[in-house]
């Protein structure tokens, strides 16, 4: 099997564009669908500086990868977050991160829960468990890493910061929030949603329309080495999102490009929406605890909140 754009030995086969690849047509392939969306969104100027959390999983070192390639490195830097799981947050994984940055010319930085909150990710587990309280690890794992990124990209002066979620998860995303009802995260989760808050960075999504399994087969191509250690808290993550994973990579088998489809509707339909409402943003008051932007209708931020109910601080 020859490859479609160099005629070289073909190794993948890519069903929503029904095309065959050499590795390095693969590898471009994907550089060029993530200048694409980030061009289409205008998600950077030649001028950010990007915060981008590097967890140092497949789809961060991806994003660290392709985004060094699209933008000036001295202006990119690497968060790195230890949640503070024993046997996951690992040193040998640390040091490739610690690589890989260096190799690229961005800076890398490292961040722990406990500098942040005070505890680590385990310790507010089991605080959390000791009350009964019935909030999984995911919960405080995602709040709490959302806080630190924003607050050290202004800290840092940085202009965006970048997540490495794949086309998989923000097809989830969609189909949760649509499921719930969620009009207002619906909204947010478009690459064109106003931000809310002066203290809050922009955030963008460059892989939003890269396949988990393209992630992943880039990231193997790539020379990354895959973590041989899973995080012990998997297991507790919410049921809904793992059947619609399910249920979609099941689809997808079927009927190859639903998720890109699914994605591109909302893309077209939302951004109408915003387009046509530009200048009604409306803005999210301030935590009474730590000033930081709350949720609409909220008087406290989630992190405070959480902290609330496992009894750290006092409202
Ligand atoms: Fe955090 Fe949950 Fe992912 Fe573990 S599985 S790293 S707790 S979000
Ligand atoms: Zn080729
Ligand atoms: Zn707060």
């Amino acid at each position: 099997m020859r490859c479609d754009y160099c005629g070289a030995q073909a190794k993948v086969y890519v069903p929503h564009q029904g095309i065959r690849l050499c590795e390095n047509c693969f590898k471009k392939n994907v550089v060029s669908r993530v200048k694409e969306e980030v061009y289409r969104f205008n998600m950077l100027d030649s001028s950010d500086t990007v915060l981008m959390g590097i967890s140092g999983g497949k789809d961060s070192f991806v994003l660290l990868d392709v985004l060094s390639r699209l933008h000036d490195p001295s202006k990119l830097i690497a968060l790195t977050i230890i949640e503070g799981i024993p046997g996951y947050n690992r040193q040998d994984e640390l040091d490739f991160v610690k690589k890989a940055t260096m190799e690229r010319g961005v800076e890398h930085i490292v961040v722990s829960f406990k500098d942040a909150v005070g505890l680590s990710l385990s310790e507010l587990v089991n605080l959390g468990n000791k009350k009964r309280l019935g909030i999984s690890a995911c919960t405080f794992c995602g709040i709490i890493r959302r806080r630190i990124i924003n607050y050290y990209a202004r800290q840092l002066g940085a202009s965006k910061t970048a997540t490495a979620h794949n086309l998989d998860d923000e097809a989830q995303t969609l189909l949760i929030n649509i499921f719930r009802g969620d009009t207002s995260r619906l909204v947010r989760q478009h690459p064109l949603a106003p931000v809310p808050s002066k203290k809050l960075v922009k955030r963008i999504k460059p892989l939003r329309k890269i396949y988990e399994w393209e992630a992943a087969t880039y990231a193997y191509y790539s020379g990354y080495r895959f973590q041989s250690v899973e995080c012990p808290y998997i297991i507790y993550q919410p049921t809904v999102r793992a059947r619609i994973r399910r249920w979609m990579i099941m689809m997808e088998k079927e009927e190859p490009g639903i998720m890109l489809r699914l994605l591109n509707s909302f893309d077209e339909v939302v951004s109408q929406r915003l387009l046509s409402r530009s200048g009604s943003t409306l803005l999210l008051n301030e935590c009474k605890n730590c000033r930081e932007p709350t949720s609409p209708g909220r008087e406290y931020c989630k992190t405070c909140e959480l902290l609330m109910k496992i009894g750290v601080i006092k409202p």
